[in-house]
């Protein structure tokens, strides 16, 4: 069993928005939806869904790389790291995308890190409802001095 740790997430959480190309308008239209309770937040994104949404939405945001030249991986550095508190990826199961390895490796280390996550409309408005959102909140996350420390002790 994974021992785990307390982190307290932040008010204002840090909260990344990631949208596939044919899930980029639902996004926009989605963040224009719920730019009031958005504005509260520190917001990032991978480079195209970024500069559309600062454009269309006109809200503060932080882009880091396009998905499929590293951002993706950027996002996945910043979750490990505790950096990130809430990943709302509109994901698209219907089209392919050629960096399908880091779209799965993102999604992996939210699930690591345990943040809430939604991948598509209907939880990412679940997740802006909930109480949580706006208030400090204590997550569980991987006990990171004691992963390394078993590990290196059993070598
Ligand atoms: P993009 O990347 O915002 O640069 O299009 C999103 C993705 O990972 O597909």
């Amino acid at each position: 069993m994974q021992a785990m740790v307390n982190r307290e997430m932040p008010a204002h959480k840090r909260v990344a928005l990631v949208a596939h190309d044919h899930k980029k308008m639902d996004l926009v239209r989605w963040v224009k939806r719920r730019s009031e309770q958005l504005k509260l937040h520190h917001l990032y994104a991978t480079g195209t869904t970024g500069s559309i949404l600062s454009k269309e939405a006109g809200l503060p945001i932080t882009c880091l790389f396009s998905g499929p030249m590293g951002g993706d991986q950027q996002l996945g550095a910043l979750i490990a790291e505790g950096k990130i508190d809430v990943l709302i990826f509109f994901w698209d199961p219907l089209n392919a995308v050629p960096h399908d390895p880091d779209v799965k490796a993102l999604l992996r280390l939210a699930a690591v890190w345990n943040i809430p996550m939604a991948t598509n409309e209907a939880t990412a408005d679940f997740l802006m409802d909930c109480p949580h959102m706006d208030r400090a909140f204590e997550v569980a996350v991987p006990d990171y001095a004691g992963y390394l420390k078993a590990r290196t002790e059993s070598k």
